[in-house]
């Protein structure tokens, strides 16, 4: 027998205005933050009059004109305020209305900024763009002052256009490079650039025989979510022929960088990288160079980022006791951005789970009863999923049509896939999720800013979301530092 029948009847979508925001029951199931913001800040309120149906709200600001607005207050207000924005033009007929969509809290990149500084003060951060180029993160961190990792010529021209930010604080830290791109990397005034390889040498020295190099050697990359040693990464057996390659061609290599790999979660590996970097600063004085720079590279987690930075701290005092002429520089990416985004998603269809599924990934209690088809997925924004081998945990934004969620819902185990015609567009094979969810409802995903809307395509006719921005909680020091940076005409 189908399992269709033990399904509920569909329910139009019909998105519960809140009555009162303080009572106990507001909470996403299985409860968020948004009640406790609530309590403690009594101003911050969700926008709760449904006949606005225009996408600007009363204390939207613009400091840049040509981006969206920038919105106040707490992120998950705004993914209500963007769920009933949806079901109003959905009331009206609106194209794609229940289209899913990002909502962005500027105050997350622009703490872990501080928790950089507090954490690792002699070590300037370079952003690494590509694990998101949103544009009001790179004039945040613009504003900021701290560098960026680019790895072609699109990134440096992306960081260089925003205007304000000197050549001499873009690192070039791709050791591949398109001869091209290395002309290209000259004219624009950056200098910095790594290499792992010969070749590269020639290059450069035919493109740009100024360049700053920096020697990308290989670390430990076996402790990290995503490992780039398979791919690049000078092994230390080679660095000494390498840098005697350089001296001949004349090349100026100033440094040492390492990468220990995406997504870093024993940080123990900082300390075996920085005695390899030590080594090869050796190698240098060997071959006649004076090394004056030391990068760190990326992989920081937002959960264990004060041990990090504690491992790193005693491993250069080990290693480089004496830095009175050396730089240190990083390149993090995840950690500034991975916990500032969020997704809404809609459920655009529901299915009974096949009985006679194909079973051998699953044990019988996991096997779902009921698939949901929401319309993000593997081709958008959870690449993430295939990409950078995450697994996401989605929690309930409404439900059965209302923001009342109750946390003793009972729960059917479910799955969730993309809205692209791929099997492969599968976000989750089996997770636990409340039976009463119909289509229409909504689900949230936290911590998706890292390696997500930069990767995504729009295959199958279906649109990159769309991003919501809020300043959040310090939101006046978001705005002074963005409004500081177009005030002297960059960002424009
Ligand atoms: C991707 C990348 C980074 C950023 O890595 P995270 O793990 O996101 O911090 C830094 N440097 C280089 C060279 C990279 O390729």
């Amino acid at each position: 027998m189908s399992r269709l029948e033990i399904l509920s009847p569909h329910c139009p979508v019909d998105i519960l205005p809140i009555s009162d925001s303080r009572s106990g029951s507001y909470h996403s199931w299985p409860g968020k933050s948004l009640h406790e913001f609530l309590s403690k800040s009594p101003t911050a309120r969700p926008d709760v009059d449904p006949s606005f149906t225009d996408s600007r709200l009363p204390d939207d600001d613009i400091i840049f004109p040509n981006l969206p607005p920038l919105r106040n207050g707490h992120p998950d207000v705004h993914l209500r305020n963007g769920i009933m924005r949806a079901s109003r033009l959905a009331m009206i007929h609106e194209p794609d209305a229940e289209a899913a969509f990002f909502v962005a809290d500027l105050s997350q990149v622009y703490l872990q900024h501080q928790r950089w500084k507090r954490c690792l003060p002699d070590i300037t951060p370079h952003y690494a763009i590509k694990c998101n180029p949103d544009p009001y993160i790179l004039r945040l961190l613009a504003g900021l002052g701290a560098g960026f990792d680019c790895a072609s010529a699109g990134e440096i021209n992306q960081v260089l256009d925003i205007g304000g930010i000197d050549p001499s604080r873009i690192s070039f830290a791709n050791p591949c490079k398109a001869a091209s791109f290395i002309r290209s990397a000259a004219r624009s005034g950056v200098d910095q650039m790594t290499f792992d390889n010969a070749d590269e040498l020639h290059k450069i020295a035919r493109m740009h025989p100024k360049a700053k190099l920096v020697v990308r050697i290989l670390a430990d990359d076996s402790k990290s979510i995503c490992r780039f040693g398979i791919k690049f990464g000078a092994p230390l057996e080679t660095v000494p022929g390498l840098l005697s390659k350089a001296k001949e061609l004349n090349l100026d290599v100033i440094g040492v960088s390492f990468h220990v790999g995406s997504g870093c979660f024993d940080p123990t590996t900082y300390t075996d990288a920085l005695r390899r970097a030590r080594a090869v600063f050796d190698m240098g004085k060997n071959v006649g160079y004076h090394f004056s720079l030391l990068d760190v590279g990326g992989g920081f987690e937002d959960a264990n980022f004060e041990t990090a930075a504690a491992v790193i701290r005693d491993a250069i005092d080990v290693y480089f006791p004496d830095r009175r002429n050396i730089r240190m520089i990083s390149e993090p990416g995840r950690f500034y951005v991975s916990n500032a985004f969020r997704l809404a998603a809609n459920i655009i269809a529901r299915r009974a789970a096949p009985v006679d599924a194909p079973t051998e990934f699953l044990v019988k209690e996991d096997q779902p009863t009921v698939m949901y088809y929401i319309n993000d997925g593997v081709y958008g924004a959870f690449n993430c999923i295939l990409f950078d081998h995450q697994t996401v945990n989605p929690y309930v934004l409404s439900l059965n049509g209302s923001f009342h969620v109750s946390a003793s819902e009972p729960v059917a185990v479910s799955s969730v896939w993309g809205p692209t015609c791929d099997s492969m567009d599968c976000i989750l094979k089996s997770v636990a999720l409340p039976g009463a969810l119909q289509t229409g409802d909504w689900l949230g995903f936290d911590n998706m800013g890292a390696y997500t809307i930069c990767a995504a395509s729009q295959f199958n006719g279906f649109e990159i979301s769309n991003v919501i921005y809020t300043t959040g909680e310090v939101g006046a020091e978001v705005r002074q530092a963005l409004a500081a940076f177009a005030a002297k005409g960059y960002g424009l």
